[in-house]
């Protein structure tokens, strides 16, 4: 393999600690990275704890009983993450996206959702403002999300048996109480609802077809997403990745589909429709199709380090510049300066490689950078 992923521009930027750059940043502009990618999409993981352990994710064996997760004095608070978004926005961000572990499990997630949809872009426009949940506590907080500013939710669902579901989740949690969480979310008007599936090869892509049915025709999109090698926990193997087009196919062979356009470019999901007008899909083929030269996303991790990338091993201390009293001007000038020097490819080096890549340091988990 000639092209390696050597994050070394993460590793000196870390070490540096809160040496700045200079000159210094203007208070606004666009930022473009090595490839031209310009920085427009931000996700913002508020913890790393999460009420599920997904067998692709959290997986029990890696995080049990004795895992140590995050002190709350590691967390950025809510007015933190807001300065930092702020300055994202004035540099080019119109989406941002809640994450974790799961979102709803930090406590009084509707005021930060407030804080920052009171943001605006440079030219006056609200944010594009959404969140990725597991669905677990969804139908309790709906209406307080919504009342928050917030746009849109993402729910993730990955089986509708109730057995194939629990098992994914292993924490036996009913598969009826999420379907319910995204009800409630429809009636208070948090849509368009996307739903995601990830498809684990002999786990759950039996529930392909089902979901498919169940989500026909309904107000939501459902998107099936393939099983990325992300963190180092999942025991990723390459034979348990089912590829986007075959799921098409075993979907157009019951329930017959035709391509449709992405709604924008860099769009990371395929559109499909099916032909007898019951709505469309999405594939997310993150290892068969990377969409890497489309990728706009800088992450925020929950201890506020800066990532450019979901494969990465290193990230930007923010937490270290803002804890020490740095000013807008020189924060933006750290992130201007790794966003400019980024040249994160991961995702289409793998497809390139299929057997994986070698790292010289371990990734992050999902549940910590997150999705
Ligand atoms: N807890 C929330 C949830 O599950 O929606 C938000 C965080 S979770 C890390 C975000 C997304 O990442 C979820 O849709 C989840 O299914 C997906 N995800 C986690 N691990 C993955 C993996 N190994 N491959 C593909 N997607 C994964
Ligand atoms: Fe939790 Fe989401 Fe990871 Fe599942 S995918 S363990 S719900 S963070
Ligand atoms: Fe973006 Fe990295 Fe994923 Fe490629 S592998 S799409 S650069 S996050």
């Amino acid at each position: 393999m000639t092209d390696r992923f050597i994050p070394l521009v993460d590793q000196r930027l870390a070490t540096a600690g809160s040496t700045i750059p200079s000159p210094l940043e203007a208070p606004a502009g666009l930022l473009s990275d090595t490839f031209a990618r310009p920085l427009q999409d931000l996700r913002i993981s508020v913890t790393d704890r999460c009420n599920f352990r997904c067998v692709y994710c959290m997986p029990k064996a890696v995080f049990g009983k004795d895992y140590a997760f995050m002190p709350h004095s590691a967390l950025l608070s809510f007015e933190e993450i807001t300065r930092i978004a702020r300055i994202f926005v004035a540099h080019g961000v119109g989406k941002i996206r809640l994450t974790g572990g799961e979102p709803l499990l930090r406590k009084d997630i509707e005021r930060l959702i407030a804080m920052l949809s009171a943001l605006r872009t440079p030219d006056g426009q609200p944010l594009d403002l959404t969140l990725t949940t597991n669905g677990s506590l969804l139908a309790r907080k709906a209406q307080a999300l919504k009342d928050a500013g917030l746009r849109r939710v993402t729910v993730s669902l990955d089986a509708l048996d109730d057995q194939v579901f629990q098992r994914m989740n292993d924490v036996d949690f009913p598969v009826a109480d999420v379907l319910h969480g995204i009800e409630t979310a429809h009636k208070v008007g948090l849509g368009p609802i996307k739903i995601n599936m990830v498809v684990k090869g002999g786990m759950n892509d039996h529930e392909i077809l089902p979901m498919a049915r169940h989500f026909k025709g309904s107000p939501f999109i459902l998107r099936f997403i393939e099983y990325m090698d992300v963190g180092s926990s999942n025991g990723w193997k390459m034979d348990e990745v089912v590829p986007s087009a075959e799921i098409v196919r075993r979907i157009d062979a019951e329930m017959p589909l035709e391509a449709i356009d992405p709604n924008y470019n860099g769009e990371t999901a395929e559109r499909w429709r099916y032909r007898d007008g019951g709505g469309e899909i999405g594939l997310i083929s993150s290892v068969t199709r990377a969409f890497c030269r489309d990728c706009t996303r800088a992450r925020l991790s929950t201890e506020g380090k800066l990532y450019t990338c979901l494969f990465a091993t290193g990230g930007h201390d923010l937490r270290a510049l803002l804890r020490e009293g740095r000013n807008d001007e020189e924060i933006a000038t750290v992130i201007a300066h790794v966003w400019r020097a980024r040249g994160d490819r991961y995702s289409e080096m793998r497809t390139a490689n299929t057997e994986g890549l070698r790292q010289d340091g371990r990734k992050v988990e999902m549940s910590y950078i997150g999705g």
